[in-house]
Formats: C-alpha cells, sequence, structure tokens
C-alpha cells in the first residue's frame, strides 16, 4: 500500500523511534514501506518518514542497477536496527532523502558497519555492510533517531541549504 511521504517541516521527522515489538503489524509496515519506496523510487525509507515511528526501514538498491548492471540488487527489511562497530575510515557520498526532495549534498560517514538487527520473522542477524549498503543503513537508521543528512553537512554547506530548507518548511505549513 503507497502511502504518503512526510516532508521537512513536519515534527514527526525529529522524533525518536520506538522498538517494533512481536504484537506490532509488522507485515502492515513493511509493505506500506516498501510499496512506498518502490513508487518514488527511492533507495532506503524509514518508518517515521510515512509517520510509523517505530525502528524499522527497508533498503532497496535496485533503481541504482538500472543505470549501472555492477551494483549489486539489495533489498532487506531491517527491524530494531542497532550498529555495533564503525569502521574508522570514512568516505563521501551526495545522499538525497524522500523527505527532503531536491536536496543531494556530500555526506562524510564511516564506509563499513557492523550491524545487528531482526528479520520478519524476529530472527536476529549480524551483517557487515560496506558500499552503498553501509551509506544508505546509516542514513536510514538516523531517521530512527530523529536526525536527518542535512544535520550532517559542514557549516558552509549548512548555509547553502538554508534557503531550499526554508521552502521546504513553508510549503509545508500552508
Ligand atoms: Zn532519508
Amino acid at each position: 500500500m503507497v502511502v504518503p511521504i512526510v516532508i521537512y517541516g513536519s515534527p514527526v521527522l525529529r522524533k525518536h523511534s520506538i522498538e517494533v515489538s512481536e504484537e506490532d503489524n509488522l507485515l502492515n509496515y513493511s509493505e506500506k514501506l516498501s510499496d512506498t519506496l518502490k513508487k518514488a523510487e527511492g533507495i532506503g525509507l524509514a518508518g517515521p518518514q510515512i509517520g510509523i515511528l517505530k525502528r524499522i526501514f527497508v533498503i532497496d538498491t535496485s533503481p541504482l542497477c538500472e543505470n549501472d548492471n555492477t551494483s549489486e540488487k539489495y533489498e532487506r527489511v531491517f527491524i530494531n536496527p542497532i550498529i555495533l562497530d564503525r569502521h574508522k575510515e570514512v568516505g563521501i557520498f551526495a545522499e538525497g532523502c524522500l523527505s527532503l526532495p531536491g536536496i543531494y549534498e556530500d555526506v562524510t560517514r564511516p564506509d563499513k558497519v557492523l550491524v545487528r538487527y531482526q528479520d520478519m520473522a524476529f530472527n536476529t542477524i549480524e551483517e557487515e555492510l560496506d558500499g552503498i549498503k553501509a551509506r544508505i543503513f546509516q542514513h536510514e537508521y538516523d531517521h530512527l533517531q530523529g536526525i536527518l543528512f542535512i544535520d550532517r553537512l559542514s557549516p558552509l554547506k549548512k548555509i547553502l541549504v538554508k534557503n531550499k530548507l526554508r521552502e521546504l518548511k513553508n510549503r509545508y505549513m500552508e
């Protein structure tokens, strides 16, 4: 089921999400996230971005594989994810966000992370992620803490995106 994506300016994006429990309607959450992500042709979407303040997000790299057959297709639902370890080496990558349409800026993040999460059957999985997978995981994980990629920009870049952010906020207030 495709649902509206929450846009910058909404206080929901700044809230802390709570753990998903076995009593939650997990299938409903994951279907909404996956369907909405596919429709928007994005590569990652977290609960708060569709108004669900639960610790769940989806990653689907298919849009990246369309123009580049060297990219690996990686599609997964992450429940109650945590980052166990961050690699010391960092990388720079231009990120965007479905909740911040029109804004793409370089963000520095560790290039590898060791993560733990639960799958749809609540099995615990530990995995080392690198490349684009590590990048998207960290971006989506931030959403569960109410953190947006614009918070991680250099002071100069923050000034440069200020007007675009104001426009988005005004659109939300209308
Ligand atoms: Zn995002």
